[in-house]
């Protein structure tokens, strides 16, 4: 029974990757300083998985930005545009190359875009799109998997098992720049520069190869299917003595099991975390000497692994496989959660023993194997933290629970259909026509973040700190004020993180030191924990949006950050089901509306950037989604009388699938991402027929750019084309949280003078 592990995390213990790949951006250090830093961490990593008695030690799984990306260097994937970045300085090297493909290119008399970016499946980790034109060719360019092979043998003295990603997946993960043919058609193309890269592999000694084909668990057409068999006989017809393994993860194989159970190669990974019951299906499909590698230890959240229930199915391949083709190994690549646990110092004792980052789960792995041997005073020890959790005053509210259970139909209800509320709410406020707001943060200048700095350092107090975040609002509110914006806000100054702001507030979220996790590049975000029953002990933003409305008779917006959007972006319990978790967020965020209203806050926005990307990735798991995410949105906006209008704001919003569940928020007014697309999405909600407001982005803030007030008529002359002038209201694209104050002055001033040209036009 072999340990196998799929993936490590590669930014280090203290981020030491980011740091030293942003000096090297920053010219600060050198290519031989910057790889040294890479050899550091990974040789930790090696080591330490080794010390662990892992037997398949991954390499290749290292990235300095990004893994897709490094697989399109080495199949030879660059797109044209790029290559003046080598003929034109001789001084760049590979690396330069690679990272001007991240991250674009100004230099040299050259003015390259980074290439696009799009998050990974359902992680919040961010990959670079490979680009494919038709009848493309491909050949060995990078050899970066090579080098990390040979200096993983120096470090561990035997073979480690390098990683690639699948043909089948690499192609399906990218994109074709011209009409007319379908990336899988490539793979005819493609697969030669596989099968050179494994036979070299084997000849440097290469024993296991791990291919990620995490598609084979998604939604196939036959033809991708057709690829699958075609890929894997062809590789296994060329590289013979070299010891294939397919991973899949992040969902089960359904349809799929049979073409996975019997492709071509010597073993398969399964993601029995997300998908258990799996494992029935595939036992009986499984092609003879085929192993299996028995994803149990979860890849993607940071509890202590429930050995019980892992063991239950390690026993189960192992009495029908017997034990020589079974592998124990985490779910999927470790590279999801943070690095180790141990170096969290301020955790409270009693949650520590629930948790395992990425270090501890190899040991749960070895555990398990260890286990199996006969050491069951391992297994004791676990079933007593499992008990401890389960029993625990910290994580279990009965009052919490009690309430959930008690949710009604009629709690997830307004009190009056759109149509009345939309009457009520004109007679109130009195807004024009294309009523002018923005989304709810601005500029977080450097002074604003060192305030927050200072407060945790002790530098300030209490006091002196919030005097200064008051100072900023009231100086934002004048300025609004002065631009003549219809519906203000109070700009969110005393807010470090949407979700992390409101985790601190509410009961149930614990907050680590150093649980950083990649998020794309030299990014990387550190989520919350929700442990346990979440409730609101206490008023969160009244303070500061009754502050902001004190200070003006203008409307200001009160600002809230939704169940579903609070849920996504942390690290979630799974002792109960995510949908009860959000109910639980959507009720804390409930009663703060309806603090709101009673505090005199008559606008008040629920954001849900996240509830697109929280879609399940097979398209049989929407609907049961949908239901709970939707239902968790309205019970968090339906505590309020007909005359409180509700805002929600969405940012990547591909709605097209979901535009009856949007819908169905029914949120008064709903605010998105348009600009960039030229407001097409608005055409899916003209076709549905959509009921209720809208602010369509006029200018995409995710670029300095100022838009001219010419081109913001224009759109907002095409959306009054596609909905009723008097539903439609004028925002940016998203919060302005990230752009620098000229920048924002400038946009926001043609903004409000588009609106008034249109409202003189219409
Ligand atoms: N209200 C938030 C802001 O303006 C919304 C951010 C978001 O959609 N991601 O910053
Ligand atoms: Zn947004």
């Amino acid at each position: 029974m072999l340990t196998n592990n799929l993936g490590y995390p590669r930014v280090g213990a203290q981020r030491e990757l980011k740091k030293a790949c942003e000096q090297y951006w920053a010219g600060k250090v050198s290519q031989h300083e910057l790889f040294q830093v890479k050899s550091q961490l990974l040789k930790q990593n090696w080591l330490t998985q080794q010390a662990a008695g892992i037997d398949l030690i991954p390499s290749n799984d290292f990235s300095f930005y990004d893994q897709v990306l490094d697989m399109s260097l080495t199949v030879g994937n660059i797109p044209a545009r790029y290559s003046p970045v080598l003929t034109q300085n001789k001084g760049n090297s590979e690396l330069d190359l690679y990272f001007a493909m991240a991250r674009g290119y100004q230099k040299d008399g050259l003015d390259v875009k980074a290439m696009e970016m799009t998050k990974w499946f359902d992680t919040n980790y961010h990959y670079i799109v490979p680009e494919f034109l038709p009848n493309q060719t491909f050949s060995l360019f990078s050899t970066k998997v090579f080098a990390d092979f040979e200096e993983s043998k120096q470090v561990l003295g035997h073979a480690s098992k390098p990683v690639l990603l699948g043909p089948v997946s690499y192609l399906l993960l990218g994109k074709e720049k011209e009409a007319g043919f379908h990336r899988i058609e490539l793979l005819q193309n493609l697969l030669p520069v596989y099968i050179q890269l494994l036979n070299q592999l084997r000849e440097r000694g290469a024993v296991w190869v791990q291919f990620d084909e995490p598609f084979l668990a998604m939604d196939l057409t036959e033809n991708e299917k057709k690829a699958y068999e075609y890929a894997y006989r062809e590789i296994k017809r060329q590289c013979a003595g070299i010891k294939t393994l397919v991973a899949t993860y992040f969902e089960g194989l359904h349809d799929n099991a049979a073409l996975a159970a019997t492709l071509p190669v010597c073993a398969l990974h399964l993601d029995l975390v997300r998908a258990p019951q799996q494992l029935d299906q595939v036992l009986p499909l499984l092609s003879k000497k085929k192993s299996l590698s028995l994803g149990v230890v979860d890849g993607r959240n940071i509890w202590k692994n429930d050995y019980n229930q892992s063991l239950e199915l390690l026993q189960q391949a192992i009495d029908q496989l017997g034990e020589e083709r079974v592998m124990i190994a985490p779910s999927c690549s470790l590279l999801h959660v943070p690095f180790d646990l141990d170096l969290e110092t301020k955790l409270s004792p009693e949650i520590k023993n629930w948790l395992a980052f990425a270090k501890q789960k190899l040991q749960e792995v070895g555990d398990l194997q260890r286990i199996l041997h006969g050491d069951e005073a391992l297994l004791l020890q676990n079933q007593q933290a499992a008990a401890l959790r389960k029993q625990s005053a910290l994580i279990h509210k009965p009052a919490v629970k009690a309430r959930t259970a008690a949710i009604t139909e009629q709690d997830a209800q307004r009190h009056s259909s759109f149509a009345s509320r939309q009457q009520k709410q004109y007679e109130e406020f009195q807004l024009p026509l294309f009523p002018t707001t923005t989304i709810g943060s601005f500029p977080q200048t450097a002074d604003i973040r060192q305030l927050r700095a200072r407060l945790k350092k002790g530098e300030l107090t209490q006091a002196q700190y919030e005097q200064e975040i008051e100072r900023a609002t009231e100086e934002v509110i004048r300025w609004q004020e002065s631009l003549h914006l219809d519906v203000l806000v109070h700009g969110e100054f005393e807010r470090n993180d949407m979700v992390e702001y409101f985790g601190e507030l509410l009961e149930g979220f614990a907050f680590t030191q150093n649980g950083w996790v990649q998020s794309y590049g030299s990014r990387c975000v550190k989520p919350p924990v929700i442990y346990g029953d979440v409730s609101r002990p206490e008023a969160m933003t009244v303070r500061w949006s009754t502050y902001a409305q004190s200070l003006t008779s203008k409307l200001v917006k009160g600002m809230l950050t939704g169940p579903v959007t609070i849920l996504q972006w942390s690290f979630v319990r799974d002792d109960q089901p995510r949908s009860e978790t959000t109910l639980q967020i959507a009720l804390a965020i409930r009663d703060e509306v309806v603090s709101l209203e009673e505090s005199g806050i008559r606008i008040i926005q629920i954001d849900e950037p996240a509830i697109r990307e929280g879609l399940p990735l097979r398209r049989a798991h929407w609907q049961a989604y949908l239901d709970w995410a939707i239902k968790a949105f309205r019970v968090s906006a339906s505590g309020v009388k007909d005359e409180t209008q509700i805002h929600t704001h969405m940012c990547y919003s591909e709605f097209n699938d979901i535009i009856a569940s949007i819908a169905d928020m029914d949120a008064d007014v709903i605010t998105m991402e348009t600009s960039r697309s030229q407001m097409e999405l608005l055409e899916a909600f003209a076709d549905f027929a959509y009921p209720n407001e809208i602010g369509p982005g006029v200018y995409d803030i995710h670029s300095p750019r100022v838009p001219s007030v010419e081109e913001m008529v224009s759109l907002l002359e095409k959306a009054a084309t596609l909905l009723p002038a008097r539903n439609l209201w004028v925002n940016p694209d998203c919060g302005l949280k990230t752009r620098k104050w000229p920048e924002t002055e400038e946009s926001l001033k043609n903004m409000v003078q588009a609106a008034r040209i249109v409202r003189e036009k219409i």
